[in-house]
């Protein structure tokens, strides 16, 4: 049988027989301890073989040495990996390797059978009975002839209680569930009780929330909702309330978000309705702490729990089962796409994939929806639902947009960073106890330096990228590359002509902050960025100081549109618009769009209304006329026909081939062999082969890049992206290559 060991570097499965042995042998699924090397290793059986491949014909095979844990993926879970290793043209070892939790395998080889099982414990005094139905009485009168306490899953195997029944009384604070060691003699609580009563009461709903949670309610297994609501509409509320429902149902729930930034938040909230049943995936947690919330699915799928998981995209491939919901907030957010290694899924097509094969109902919710989830919601063959949350909480009023163009303030003579407009905004500031966020698109000091001899930029040894200054709060300057993180003096010769004397160019988040210092001495400043939110809790410590008032300004790159609530947050301005509209990719318009509109949507959250200042030099750019009429609807049915018009993406495919070697020389040739070797493959199914040709920035970190970009025909209705590719598998297509170059096959690149 097959079996997949995480010592297999290369993404494949190594053969070993099945010993025939009185407990039947492992089975598909099973996790069994394998000998390789002479050493010991766990491994997953992901399959069956008829006869024995090629390379290990005529060698001794060894036997599975022990069963360890039966069924420990399950069969839909495995089908889930066969569709995205299908859709994704990437091999099944490969992509099992990126769903499973780092270190999983070996893991559960070392700690052994350290299992827990849950106890339901009766509250006493938790509240009165009396508007109990008669099943959940039963039950409360059941514990109370087992001594006020009975194991989950003899509840529930015994005695026949429903999932809903136990759910609906933990809700209530009439349950408290316990957990054990299975193998601890004394008794030995893991955690907090789930007993403390949930602190945030769920809200009655408006009528426009009503509305679409019945919607949910009421939607096929299976089938694709977006909820549409500008930020602050209440589409959180809808995710809780819906996931409340599916707990009474006995059912999981698995909430995405697009960045660990907006985990905290999100965990809050469900705690405090869901308590203990919530558990949290993403890159902020350890490898054991994966690995911990990983098992705990699985055994709330084996003992009826139900979870509520809240986790960043790679939490799409988490073991909860039955699954009833899958919330995808943000689901406009290109964090959802994974980039590398391979496979370059979507997590918001692995979502539907996997609410199609699991029954469970997927929810998608934005205040900018994606393209594609538009055109699923209005093409006939599309399935999706929209439903809208039209108006703010409170009917609270958005915020107005105003452009300041740049190009009039230097004619009379103002050469600030910092408009007159905004500064006068800025200055009311203070005295109406306000706050306000100005986005930068940089981090750093400046953006770049240039040579005042010759005019070359100053670039990355080991990238094609020009260095960013950065600037300690000592007054001492270096350069850095944001790609490889390369660090240097500013006072190195240039590299072109030998000269020492460089002009600086473009503004970073540090050097607006000095501006703003100068210039308005008592406002109180925080950097928010990617050097200044480092660490686990980065994000969510720097928020805080904000929110208890600690600054009047956050000043921030991109990642200050995200998510945040904060009521006392009036005026969102914009510096320097113009370095996010003018970019050379099919989805920048969208993506700018998007972005303006979440940081508009900061503003004006409390009592008191918004107002959004968008400096640039270029006020007539059609991205920022949809921003000042706030009609995103229009924007994307021009962008759709446009697309439409072109036979672009989402009215055709595309396919990117990235590769990466050691030289340029060597990196070019092996793209132009590949392509050789794979052209009459895509022509002769109608695609396009265009390049090979260098990758935009055609050097990282000293490995040179090269791209193949494969255009499929056009399509009327918008293509499937999950059907298969007119390539060679993926082994195949890395057996072209020499070594020391690599490949990753992206089968719908965002950035084109
Ligand atoms: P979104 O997720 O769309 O940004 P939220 O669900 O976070 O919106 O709601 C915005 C604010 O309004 C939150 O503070 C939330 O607690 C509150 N809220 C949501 N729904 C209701 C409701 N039905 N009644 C009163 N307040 C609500
Ligand atoms: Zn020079
Ligand atoms: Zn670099």
């Amino acid at each position: 049988m097959q079996v997949w060991l995480e010592a297999g570097s290369e993404g494949q499965a190594f053969t070993y027989a099945n010993a025939n042995r009185p407990d039947g042998g492992a089975r598909v699924g099973d996790l069994v301890r394998v000998r390789l090397q002479g050493r010991h290793h766990s491994g997953l059986v992901v399959g069956h073989l008829e006869r024995l491949p090629a390379d290990v014909r005529g060698k001794t095979i060894l036997p599975v040495e022990a069963v360890l844990q039966r069924a420990a993926v399950t069969p839909a879970w495995q089908e889930l990996i066969r569709d995205v290793a299908g859709a994704c043209h990437t091999g099944l070892f490969r992509t099992l390797r990126s769903a499973l939790p780092p270190g999983w395998l070996g893991q559960r080889a070392r700690s052994g059978e350290g299992r827990r099982q849950w106890w339901l414990e009766r509250v006493e005094g938790a509240g009165e009975e009396a508007s109990l139905t008669a099943r959940q009485r039963d039950l409360l009168a059941h514990l109370r002839r087992h001594g006020d306490r009975r194991r989950l899953q003899d509840l529930v195997r015994r005695d026949g209680f429903g999932r809903g029944v136990i759910s609906a009384l933990e809700e209530r604070g009439l349950l408290r569930r316990v957990a054990e060691r299975v193998d601890s003699p004394a008794r030995q609580t893991l955690g907090r009780a789930s007993g403390d009563p949930p602190v945030e009461v769920s809200r009655p709903l408006t009528p426009y929330q009503e509305t679409a949670l019945a919607a949910i309610g009421e939607a096929q297994p299976g089938s694709v909702l977006l909820l549409w609501g500008v930020t602050g509409a209440g589409k959180t509320e809808v995710y809780l309330q819906a996931a409340a429902r599916e707990r009474q149902a006995g059912r999981s729930v698995l909430m995405l978000a697009p960045e660990i930034g907006l985990i905290p938040q999100l965990v809050d909230r469900c705690r405090s309705r869901f308590g203990d049943a919530v558990v949290e995936y993403h890159s902020g947690l350890s490898n054991g702490q994966r690995v911990e919330t990983w098992r705990r699915c699985l055994e709330a799928a084996r003992e009826g729990e139900s979870l509520v998981a809240v986790g960043t995209r790679s939490a799409v491939f988490l073991p909860l089962d039955p699954l009833g919901l899958i919330v995808l907030d943000e689901e406009h957010d290109s964090a959802y796409k994974q980039e590398s290694p391979m496979p370059c899924y979507h997590a918001r097509d692995v979502a539907r994939q996997r609410a199609s094969r699991s029954g469970a109902r997927l929810l998608l919710g934005s205040a900018t929806p994606s393209l594609e989830s538009w055109l699923a919601c209005h093409d006939p063959g599309g399935g999706a639902r929209l439903l809208r949350l039209p108006e703010r909480i409170g009917a609270r009023p958005l915020p107005e947009v105003r452009l300041v163009d740049m190009r009039l303030e230097l004619a009379e003579g103002h050469r600030r960073l910092i408009s007159r407009a905004l500064m006068g905004r800025l200055e009311r500031l203070k005295e109406r106890q306000e706050q306000a966020v100005v986005l930068v698109p940089r981090r750093g000091y400046h953006a770049f330096l240039s040579c005042r001899s010759c005019g070359e930029a100053v670039l990355c040894p080991h990238c094609d990228v020009a260095l960013t200054v950065h600037r300690h709060s000592s007054g001492r300057e270096w350069l850095r590359c944001h790609w490889c993180d390369h660090r240097q003096d500013p006072g190195d010769r240039c590299g072109h002509c030998g000269s020492t004397a460089f002009k600086p160019f473009g503004a970073g988040t540090q050097r607006v902050m000095e501006q703003l210092a100068e210039e308005l001495g008592d406002l109180r400043l925080l950097r928010f960025d990617h050097d200044s939110t480092r660490g686990r809790d980065g994000h969510r410590r720097l928020l805080e100081r904000f929110a208890a008032g600690e600054a009047d300004v956050l000043v921030g790159t991109q990642m200050l549109a995200k998510g945040m609530d904060l009521p006392r947050v009036t005026l969102a301005a914009v510096l320097a618009a113009d370095g996010l509209l003018h970019r050379p990719d099919l989805r920048s318009g969208e993506q700018c769009l998007q972005l303006l509109l979440q940081l508009a949507g900061r503003a004006g959250r409390g009592e008191q209304p918004g107002e959004v200042l968008v400096q640039t030099y270029c006020p007539e750019h059609p991205v920022l006329r949809h921003l000042v009429d706030g009609r995103y609807e229009r924007f994307l049915e021009e962008e759709l026909a446009q697309r439409r018009h072109g036979g672009l993406v989402p009215f055709s495919r595309a396919c990117l081939l990235r590769l990466a070697g050691p030289t340029a020389s060597a990196t070019a040739t092996a793209a132009t062999t590949l392509a050789e070797r794979i052209r009459a493959g895509l022509e002769s199914a109608g695609w396009a082969l265009i390049g090979p040709a260098p990758a935009p920035v055609a050097r990282v970190a000293g490995r040179s890049r090269w791209q193949l970009l494969l255009h499929g025909p056009a399509h009327e209705r918008g293509e499937d992206t999950g059907s298969p590719l007119p390539l060679p598998a993926e082994p195949e297509l890395r057996a072209m290559l020499p070594r020391g170059v690599s490949l990753a096959i992206d089968p719908d690149p965002l950035a084109l």
